[in-house]
Order: C-alpha cells, then sequence, then structure tokens
C-alpha cells in the first residue's frame, strides 16, 4: 500500500511536470505567434508604404527630369531657334541668335550647368557658358547623341562627366532640332542637368517620407544616393533590385546589409528608364510593434510564472504526501520491528524461564540423590555401636541432611510457582478430610513437647471448598507445624472453620511467644526467620513465603492476627463450594440413568480426594456390573493395575507422590498394564494437555467438575470395548 502511494506520488509529479512542459510550450508557440504575425503584418504593411513611396518619387523624378526635356524639346521646336541653326553647317548659323536663345534656356532652371547645340554629326555649334575650347568637337560618342539619334525623339542621357568648365557629373536632356516642315534633322539642342541638384531634390524628398531614396540612369550607374553627393560613375547593375528594375519590373524585398535589415522597393522609372530604390530600416519599421511584442512577452511571462508556481505548489504537496508516506512506513516498520524484538525478548524470556526451571528440578534431582545416601547411611549408623560423641554427630549430620531436603523441597516449589509451573487442580475438596490429615502429619512433634493439637477436624470444618486437595493440605501442615514449633513446650493449638460471605476462613491458634507487629509485615518474605535462626528451633525461612504463594495459585488469602506474649493466629480463607454428591443428586435427569447389567467388569480408581471417589462409587451404583477399586497415590496404583490387572483405569492427573502423566507412561510401558484402557481425568482441560495424554495413550479425558452423564459415557464405552484377553 505505502509502494503503491509512494508509486502514484512520483506518477503525479511526472504527470504534473508533463502538463506543465505542454502548457508552457503552448504558451510560447501562442506568444511566439502573436509577435510574428504581428510582425508579419506590419513588415507587409511597412512593404506596401515603401513601395507607394518609391512609386512616388519615381514620378517626382520623372517629373524633373522629364519637365526638363519637355522644356528642351519646346525650344528646340521654336521656328527662331530652327532658323538660327539653318542646316546645322558653320556657315549657315545666326550665332548671336542662337546665343541668346541657349541664354534664355540656361536661365529657365537653376540646375541647367550647359546648354548647347551641336549639327546632326555631333559637331558643337555653340555652349554656354562659354567655352570657344571645345567649339567645332565631335561630340557624336556621347550617349545623348546615339540617344536622339537611333530614337529621333527627345532622350534623356545616362551619367557623364562633362567636358565643359569644372567637369561636373550631369545627365543631358536632348531634343533633335527639324528643318522646318520636315521630321530631317538639322541638329540636337541639349542642357546638361547637374546631378547634385537631383540629389538636393531626391535628399528634400527622401527627407519628407522617412525613407532613404538611390537612383540610377539606365545603365544602372548612381544618379543620386542617400546623404551623400555621387562622386563616381560607378555602376549598381548587380544589384539584383536594381537589375530587376532596370529590366522594368518592380520588386519589395527585405535587404541585409551590414548596417543592419532594410525593407526595399525598386521601381523602374518610366520613359526615362532610370531605376530608384526606395529602403527603410526593417527596425524603425519593426519598431511599431514593439510595444506589442513586450505586452505580448510580459503576459506570457506572468503566465508562465503562474503555471510554474502552480507546478511547484504542486510538486511541495506532492513531496509532503510522499514525506508522510514515508514516515507512516517508517513508524509502521519500526512498529513492526519493536514487536519483533519483543516477541524475541519473550521469546529469550520464556526460554530462561524454562531452562531456570529445568536447572532447579535437575539440581534438587541431583542433590536428592546423595542426600539419600547421607540420611540413609546415617540411620544405619545410628544402630551401630557408636559412644555418645559419635551418636551426637550422627544426629547432626542427619539433622542437617533433613534440613538441606527440606530447603531443597521448598526452593523448588518456590521457584516452581514463580515460573508459573505449578499445576494446580481445582476441584471441591472436603475441608474436614484435609484438615484431619495435617493435624496427623505433625501429631508426633507436637506430642515431642506436650502440646495440645485437636484429635480431628471440629465440625465447622465439615463443608467443601474449592482448592487443589494436595496444596490445601501442604498449606495446613506448614501453619500447624509452625503453630507446633513456634509453641511453648506444653502449650496448645486450637483450629477452627467457619464459612461467611461464600468464602470459608480456617484459622490456627498458638500459645507461643506472638509476632511483633513489626515483624508481621515481614512474616512473609523468602528466607525471613525473624530472630529464630538465633534459637534452637529448625527451619528455612520459606515456609510462609511458599504458603502465601499456595494460597494465591488457589485463589485464597491468608493473614494473621498476633499479641505478643499470648500467641497467634494464622488463618486462610478459600471459595466455598458445593459437594460432588449434592451436583450429583441435582443433576437434571439423574433418575433417568438407567441401571444396565453387562459381563462382569473392574474399574481401578486412582485418585487422591475421597469426595472424587465417593462420587464415583454412588454413580457406578448405576452400574451393577461394575465393581470398582481405588488407589490414592500413584505408585499404589500402578502396583494395583499390574498385581491383578483391571478392565478400566480411571486415572487423576494430579496425585500427591507421581504426576498422573508418568503412571500413564508407567502402564503403557508394562506389557501386563499395556492395553488396558485409561481414561484421564482432570480440572486442567487446555486443548494442548488434552492432545499431549492422547498421544500418551489415554483412551479417554473426562474434565472435572464432572459431567455426570459424559463420564458415565466414556467408562461405558471404554468398558465395553476392551477385550480382556489382550492381556498376556
Ligand atoms: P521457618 O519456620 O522455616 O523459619 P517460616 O516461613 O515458616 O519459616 O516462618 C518464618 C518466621 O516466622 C519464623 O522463623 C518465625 O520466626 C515466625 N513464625 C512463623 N510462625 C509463627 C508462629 N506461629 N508464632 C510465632 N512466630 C512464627
Amino acid at each position: 500500500m505505502g509502494h503503491r502511494r509512494a508509486r502514484s506520488g512520483s506518477h503525479l509529479i511526472a504527470t504534473t511536470a508533463f502538463v506543465a512542459v505542454i502548457a508552457l510550450a503552448a504558451l510560447a508557440v501562442l506568444a511566439y505567434s502573436a509577435v510574428t504575425v504581428s510582425s508579419n503584418a506590419v513588415q507587409g504593411e511597412a512593404k506596401r508604404e515603401v513601395a507607394a513611396s518609391a512609386q512616388a518619387s519615381a514620378v517626382a523624378v520623372n517629373d524633373e527630369l522629364g519637365g526638363l526635356s519637355e522644356l528642351v524639346q519646346s525650344y528646340a521646336r521654336r521656328p527662331q531657334l530652327v532658323a538660327e541653326v539653318g542646316d546645322g553647317r558653320s556657315g549657315s548659323i545666326a550665332r548671336a541668335g542662337l546665343h541668346a536663345d541657349l541664354d534664355e534656356l540656361r536661365r529657365t532652371r537653376s540646375n541647367i550647368a550647359l546648354a548647347f547645340v551641336s549639327n546632326d554629326a555631333g559637331v558643337l555649334l555653340d555652349i554656354l557658358p562659354e567655352t570657344p575650347s571645345i567649339l567645332g568637337k565631335d561630340f557624336s560618342y556621347r550617349d545623348w547623341y546615339r540617344g536622339v539619334t537611333a530614337t529621333n525623339a527627345p532622350y534623356v542621357s545616362s551619367v557623364y562627366r562633362t567636358a565643359a568648365t569644372g567637369h561636373p557629373l550631369v545627365v543631358a536632356a536632348a531634343a533633335p532640332i527639324f528643318a522646318p516642315g520636315t521630321s530631317s534633322r538639322v541638329g540636337i539642342l541639349v542642357v546638361a542637368y547637374r546631378l547634385d541638384t537631383l540629389q538636393d531634390y531626391v535628399d528634400h524628398f527622401s527627407g519628407a517620407q522617412g525613407v532613404s531614396i538611390t537612383v540610377t540612369d539606365q545603365t544602372g550607374v548612381e544618379v543620386a544616393t542617400p546623404g551623400s553627393s555621387v562622386r563616381t560613375t560607378s555602376s549598381l547593375r548587380r544589384d539584383p533590385q536594381i537589375a530587376a528594375a532596370l529590366r522594368g519590373r518592380s520588386v519589395v524585398s527585405v535587404r541585409h546589409a551590414s548596417t543592419g535589415a532594410t525593407i526595399a522597393a525598386s521601381v523602374p522609372i518610366h520613359p526615362l528608364g532610370w531605376t530608384l530604390l526606395a529602403e527603410v530600416p526593417r527596425r524603425s519599421v519593426l519598431g511599431r510593434v514593439n510595444g506589442l511584442r513586450k505586452t505580448v512577452t510580459l503576459v506570457a511571462i506572468l503566465l508562465a510564472l503562474i503555471v510554474g508556481a502552480g507546478v511547484l505548489l504542486m510538486l511541495r504537496a506532492v513531496r509532503r504526501q510522499a514525506r508522510a508516506d514515508r514516515e507512516l512506513r517508517e513508524s509502521r516498520d519500526e512498529l513492526r520491528a519493536g514487536e519483533e524484538r519483543l516477541a524475541l525478548a519473550r521469546d529469550a524470556a520464556e526460554h530462561a524461564n524454562q531452562a531456570k526451571s529445568e536447572f532447579l528440578s535437575r539440581m534438587s534431582h541431583e542433590l536428592r540423590t546423595p542426600l539419600n545416601a547421607i540420611l540413609g547411611f546415617s540411620q544405619l549408623l545410628e544402630h551401630d555401636a557408636l559412644d555418645d560423641d559419635q551418636r551426637e554427630s550422627v544426629a547432626l549430620i542427619r539433622r542437617a541432611g533433613r534440613h538441606l531436603l527440606e530447603l531443597i523441597n521448598e526452593v523448588l516449589d518456590i521457584s516452581r510457582i514463580e515460573a508459573g509451573r505449578l499445576s494446580v487442580s481445582i476441584e471441591p475438596v472436603n475441608l474436614a478430610d484435609v484438615v484431619t490429615e495435617a493435624i496427623e502429619l505433625v501429631r508426633p512433634i507436637a506430642a515431642d513437647r506436650g502440646i495440645e493439637v485437636p484429635a480431628r477436624a471440629p465440625e465447622g470444618c465439615d463443608r467443601f471448598v474449592r482448592a487443589d486437595r494436595h496444596r490445601l493440605r501442604q498449606i495446613l501442615v506448614n501453619l500447624l507445624a509452625n503453630a507446633v514449633k513456634y509453641n511453648r513446650d506444653h502449650g496448645r493449638v486450637d483450629i477452627g472453620c467457619e464459612e461467611a460471605d461464600g468464602r470459608v476462613r480456617v484459622s490456627i491458634t498458638d500459645t507461643g511467644g506472638g509476632i511483633s507487629a513489626e515483624n508481621q509485615t515481614r512474616l512473609f518474605r523468602p528466607f525471613e526467620r525473624l530472630g529464630a535462626d538465633e534459637t534452637d528451633i529448625e527451619g528455612t525461612g520459606l515456609g510462609l513465603a511458599v504458603t502465601s504463594r499456595l494460597i494465591d495459585a488457589l485463589g485464597g488469602t491468608i493473614g494473621v492476627d498476633s499479641e505478643v506474649g499470648t500467641g497467634s493466629t494464622f488463618w486462610i480463607e478459600l471459595p466455598n463450594d458445593e459437594a460432588p454428591i449434592a451436583a450429583l443428586n441435582r443433576e437434571p435427569g439423574r433418575a433417568e440413568i438407567p441401571i444396565t447389567d453387562g459381563a462382569a467388569r473392574t474399574v481401578l480408581y486412582v485418585e487422591d480426594n475421597p469426595a472424587n471417589i465417593m462420587l464415583v462409587r454412588r454413580l457406578l451404583d448405576r452400574r451393577p456390573h461394575i465393581t470398582l477399586r481405588t488407589a490414592k497415590l500413584g505408585a499404589e496404583g500402578i502396583a494395583a493395575a499390574t498385581d491383578s490387572p483391571p478392565d478400566l483405569v480411571l486415572l487423576d492427573l494430579n496425585l500427591p507422590d507421581l504426576s498422573g502423566e508418568l503412571v500413564l507412561q508407567r502402564l503403557r510401558a508394562d506389557p501386563r498394564t499395556r492395553a488396558i484402557p485409561v481414561i484421564v481425568v482432570s480440572a486442567d482441560a487446555t486443548p494442548t494437555q488434552i492432545e499431549r495424554l492422547r498421544a500418551l495413550g489415554a483412551a479417554d479425558y473426562v474434565t472435572k467438575p464432572f459431567d455426570i452423564g459424559a463420564l458415565l459415557a466414556a467408562i461405558d464405552r471404554a468398558a465395553s470395548t476392551y477385550d480382556g484377553a489382550l492381556v498376556p
């Protein structure tokens, strides 16, 4: 899940980045095309404007020179001038009149440099201003001459440097002079037009229009160029735009020069055959779109910033999400690691505990074996012929040995309880039986010191409590033994039983020295002897510690009331319980349990609790063909089963000497008893326990407190299937 989320996070990042790139690209394309389209529109507009201004300039130039040409033509047609030229030979010229006409013509315009007349062969007849050195010379090589003679019409020449005074660059406007009434030429009237004046004219014109204007003649030679006057006769024929105009075509283009790109329009100037090129720098044209370009760029940048900010925010959110995911994953991992560590620690602790318990049981076994030898041989020694000193020594050895044995048993008990390995079998226990048994056990030591103990359990004890019979007896023996041990000689011990609020209290009162209030608080601590270790009274300081833990395990309570100098009362409380027989009597449908008959059978019941024995005995009243035998100890049961094999064994697991499990194993191991079915009866009904006992060979498992029907059914089942013939 965490991985999927992380993957979807990076997927989101990739998608966001992709969308952002697309958006930015679209924006760039939009901005670029907006600027380009508007630039193109402006440039197209500029081209049209430049073309128009070229056209207008061309008309103006044509007007200027065409006007000149017409002026010359009108003079050439003047009868007076025609008469003055005569037939063009020097003898027929009326020089004075011609001179006056030329002068008049020259004065009509300030930009006329020369006015002159040649005859039809190109020989100069007259010129103003006067230049006698060239009069009579042949100028038939001049363009104006060739132009007029070729077309027999007025002609404007290409640029040339005149031979007249000052040698300025000029173009000539020439017109034929015809003999009166004919079309036969007698001469040619020419005016030379100074190019610098044309230049001024063009400069003036282009300045007004904001364009640079270049004019060429019909050979492509510059006649006017922006900014400076023409000094050379270099040809611009190579310029493709001028070449196109020379061929009569108008061309508009964008030209790239070292000073920057220009928008240029070239047009032919009809009918001169000249060309005109108008140019504006493209930068100045596009200046008009600069505002738009700036606005578009600004908007595009703003949009890009917004998109970028959006993407950044998104990325940050995604990254935060990813970090949160990672942290979640990490803490989950940590948790899991912690759980694993905990499990390991628990396993280790359990292992250690098990090892400790195992060690303790091994140790106690190992210690008990040599102790048995010590105790046994010292007992034997006592019967030998010993002197008094030796006898005393042997008695000391025995006492020390017994003490050690007690110590080992009690340490083992405590460690078992603390390791949680104490197995208790909680069932209804007849208190009077157990109290009486405990009294029997302490009676000898009481008698030794003349201490009076009750003969048996008092009447109040005749009731049932919920307890483990074996452990309850251990508790009572401990308390009674202390009441005797810490009593004064010839003192007495009293026992009382009473019931209150569903609990039964057993009190054991002695007439000993009593226990101070301060000592009472330390009473139940292990190895706490409260000064008794300085007396002759034997003890380990473990008895009450074991007792209080046992009573805890039984769900009971323990306490003491004592007065120094008077004596002490130790008491325990246990939950009240109902007698099993009473339960049997109350069992619904008990009357319906039929009395059945069958082949004679023997059942051996190994059980230390008389109440349970009585119950089963009553139950088997309903099965007259079954004979019940009982054994109170495990060893006793094994012996009974081996000596005279029964048809069925009912086995209690919680026996005073051997564990029921061990008894079962022994019965399975012995060929004489191997085939006898064994029904285990126990208060411990955990599935693992049942499983284990079945694996060991138990035929059935009945839990306490008994379900009468189930118990009887199990007995019937096992008793009917067992075939005694299996026993060898
Ligand atoms: P042990 O008897 O082996 O010393 P216990 O745990 O049974 O150990 O008792 C702890 C101590 O409590 C005893 O050493 C003794 O001093 C004191 N004690 C126990 N029972 C009595 C009693 N009935 N009267 C006076 N003192 C007692």
